[in-house]
């Protein structure tokens, strides 16, 4: 008998923290010790203010139904903030969704279809690829290149377009490479779209985890495109969120009426208390996304330091998100196996570069997320592993 399902999930894949995650936990049941860098979740509680808004929201009677798009005070405030980051907003282009993924799948279910090519980055966040193969489209893998500081490699990227090319999704800063996209790489993107007309989904949902540079660089800059611009962006990273689901993106306004009808059919509406939550995230929690971004900061140098020590690991200094990316290709082992091995006998748990794509292979991804004793844990049980192999 044929398989009973669409050719929409035929190759759909898990996503390799929640694979790993699991097996970790197998593990640790086992009586294990695992040092857990797998998963890209930020290790603080979401902070008080979001929690004290959450509460007296569901006190207030924020438990019920509410309009597709979210509410109109974030949808809004949102608009007014990229307004005043100097690119103008209106609330109604504005999407609130369950997390950042809806506004990554619903928008390419709205403008893709059987047919069209997606160019996406290899390596990169999995949910590209599914959303791609959920709009029957064609996932057009893009390299980044470790040596632009995994930004793309322009002419291999103009290479891949042709005229089917319906949309580029740009991540930056990026999973799993922790690289930021230069505005000079930008500006020639701006430029290729303007020639070949193909819309631009950029997930920026750690733009504000950034350790070196003061503003992110954004192709929203480029007013221009903004009747083809798609931008994703997040609570679950920025305020320790992840579990509240609550994202957002920004879209054209008459790509936004079609996206909040895909929500309004499938997910009906995102929780009113988390959204409410999120309002309180965006008015008084600056001081402590300072803070954490701080101390993001001294663990990337002290964790990229302690891997760059190590024989056989050349790890470029992300400068955004909570990615480590090392090349452990001296090592010798694939990327797959060395991951898998170092879960087995080492106790870490960390991904396979490949769990993002082909152009991952040589890779691996550690989440610095986690306390800094995990971390540096995690470097001499790397240290121990490197010289018995
Ligand atoms: N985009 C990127 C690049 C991510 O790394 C993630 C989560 O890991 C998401 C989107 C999804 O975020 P959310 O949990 O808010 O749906």
């Amino acid at each position: 008998m044929d398989a009973p399902f669409t050719d929409r999930v035929a190759n759909i894949a898990p996503e390799g923290a929640y694979r790993v995650m699991a097996k970790a936990q197998e593990l640790e049941a086992q009586g294990k010790e695992i040092l857990h860098l797998e998963i890209g979740q930020p290790d603080f509680p979401t902070f008080p203010p979001i929690c004290e808004a959450g509460k007296e929201a569901i006190d207030q009677g924020y438990t019920r139904y509410n309009p597709s798009a979210g509410y109109g005070d974030l949808r809004e405030k949102i608009a007014h903030i990229r307004s005043e980051q100097g690119y103008p907003t209106a609330a109604s282009q504005v999407v609130i969704g369950p997390g950042a993924k809806p506004g990554l799948v619903f928008p390419i279910l709205a403008i893709a279809q059987a047919g069209d090519e997606i160019l996406y980055p290899d390596p990169g966040f999995p949910t590209y690829r599914s959303s791609i193969e959920l709009a029957s489209a064609t996932p057009v893998p893009v390299p980044l290149v470790e040596e632009n500081s995994f930004s793309f490699d322009l002419e291999a990227l103009e290479r891949r377009i042709t005229s089917r090319t319906k949309l580029l999704i740009l991540n930056s800063p990026a999973n799993p490479t922790g690289g930021i996209i230069p505005q000079s790489d930008l500006d020639a993107i701006a430029s290729i779209s303007r020639q070949h007309g193909f819309w631009i989904l950029s997930d920026e949902i750690y733009s504000r985890l950034i350790y070196d540079l003061k503003q992110l660089p954004s192709i929203a800059s480029h007013a221009d495109l903004q009747n083809r611009l798609i931008i994703v962006d997040g609570f679950s990273k920025t305020y320790a969120m992840t579990g509240w689901r609550l994202g957002h993106a920004i879209m054209p306004e008459a790509l936004a009426e079609k996206v909040e009808l895909l929500l309004m059919h499938s997910i009906g509406c995102t929780a009113g208390f988390t959204q409410k939550a999120g309002l309180a995230a965006l008015d008084k929690t600056d001081d402590y996304v300072e803070e954490v971004v701080n101390e993001y900061r001294t663990r990337r140098n002290r964790f990229i330091d302690g891997l760059n020590r190590l024989e056989g690991v050349d790890c470029k200094k992300p400068d955004g998100a909570f990615y480590a990316f090392p090349n452990v290709s001296k090592l010798g082992i694939p990327s797959d196996i060395l991951a898998n091995r170092l879960l087995e006998e080492a106790g870490i748990a960390c991904l396979s570069g490949k769990d993002f794509g082909p152009g991952g292979e040589g890779y691996l991804r550690f989440s610095y997320a986690t306390g800094q004793n995990t971390l540096d844990r995690c470097i001499d049980a790397l240290g121990e592993f490197i010289s018995r192999i």
